[in-house]
């Protein structure tokens, strides 16, 4: 966990307008001291706008920018104690690997041999090896042209690290290893880290707290856990991979109606005041295979018309008149029956959520 002291950042209304459409809409929010704060949300929601506005690359249409306390609204980006990582890996490229890392700190006026002895300190930070120093960029992989840039970044000791989708160009297997690579950094250097990305899957594996973005707003603000267990709207629910979400009225009794499915449903949250519709969202990890009815706190009967391998896990589709249920097991508890045999399948009232219709 980031030591969440003070709040570091602390936007207020910040909004971008492009040709009269708000691209960032009025966001407020503070990020805290050496978290790792992501900013997620599909094509076009505003992440770019909203960190070049951070990052002193791109000024407000209104609203502040305030850092401990001062606001930076008016700074340019070369006068933000702030560095940006990009996706474009914008290093030297007939530069080596050494002079790339040092490029901050010659220009500070930091002497040769203190200089070399940060790059490779970062280096090691980074799991280069030591030979690269004085290797050119051009002849380094991709990932580890990922890594000079941040080395980079870091040797010039900012107070926060921006990055813009930096993963989003290399191979899923690469991005796997420093997704993870980058929340060990971020634990070691203690820095606040704020991060785009449109991959929701990312921002889970690496982030403190993540702010779900929507046509420039920031829709849900929570922890990896919080986005992925209670979404607050259709929106954020769908947005994390394959979910059952099933339009639902809620009924005075606090129960649920859907339509095709004959019998009524329980949720938890359905009685307090969700409105007369919403949504039922229930994970596929939550379904489960059933013997009869009363085996679980809801059921629906269905078809069993497809499984697909998921590497660890399988996935299984269960047709219910209209609808399609989604459901995913481990391979020890792969469902014995073959395709296209009608199925019970189950869920527990605890394990689901009732989100309202926006
Ligand atoms: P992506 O994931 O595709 O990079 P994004 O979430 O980062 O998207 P932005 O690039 O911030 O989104 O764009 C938000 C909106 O603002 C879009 O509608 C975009 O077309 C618009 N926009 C961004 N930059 C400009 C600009 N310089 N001039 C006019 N419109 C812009």
């Amino acid at each position: 966990m980031a030591p969440s002291n003070g709040t570091i950042l602390l936007l207020k209304g910040l909004t971008k307008t492009f040709s009269g459409h708000n691209a960032v809409d009025h966001i407020d929010l503070e990020i805290r001291e050496g978290e790792m704060f992501t900013i997620v949300g599909p094509s076009g929601s505003g992440k770019t706008t909203l960190l070049r506005m951070l990052a002193g690359m791109e000024t407000p249409t209104s609203g502040d920018i305030i850092l401990r306390g001062t606001r930076i609204n008016d700074i340019p980006a070369n006068k933000r104690p702030t560095c940006m990582v990009f996706q474009s890996l914008a290093l030297f490229p007939h530069k080596d690997v050494g002079d790339n890392i040092e490029f901050s700190l010659k220009i500070r006026g930091v002497d040769k041999a203190a200089r070399k002895a940060k790059a490779l300190e970062l280096m090691r930070l980074l799991r280069l090896p030591d030979h690269y120093y004085g290797r050119a960029v051009n002849r380094i992989s991709g990932g580890e042209r990922q890594r000079v840039a941040l080395a980079r970044a870091l040797a010039f000791d900012p107070e926060i690290l921006f990055f813009d989708e930096p993963l989003s160009a290399l191979d899923y297997k690469l991005r796997k290893t420093l997704e993870k690579e980058l929340k060990d950094i971020h634990r070691e250097t203690r820095k606040t880290f704020v991060y785009i990305t449109h991959s929701l899957e990312e921002a889970m594996v690496m982030s403190d707290r993540i702010g779900v973005m929507r046509d420039g707003k920031l829709v849900q603000i929570g922890s990896p856990q919080e986005i992925y267990t209670a979404p607050t709207s259709k929106f954020v629910s769908e947005f994390i991979g394959d979910v059952n979400v099933l339009p639902v009225a809620v009924l005075p009794s606090g129960r649920l109606k859907a339509e095709a499915i004959a019998h009524e449903l329980v949720a938890p949250t359905a009685a307090n005041g969700v409105g007369r519709t919403g949504y039922l969202v229930v994970r596929p990890e939550f379904l489960r295979f059933i013997e009869k009815p009363g085996d679980a706190d809801n059921h629906v009967v269905g078809r069993l018309y497809n499984e697909y391998a998921l590497g660890s896990r399988i996935q299984y589709q269960v047709r219910v008149g209209e609808l399609v249920f989604v459901l995913e097991k481990l391979r020890h508890e792969a469902f014995a029956g073959g395709l296209d045999q009608e199925v019970i399948i189950g869920w527990n009232a605890a394990d689901s959520i009732v989100v309202p219709d926006t």
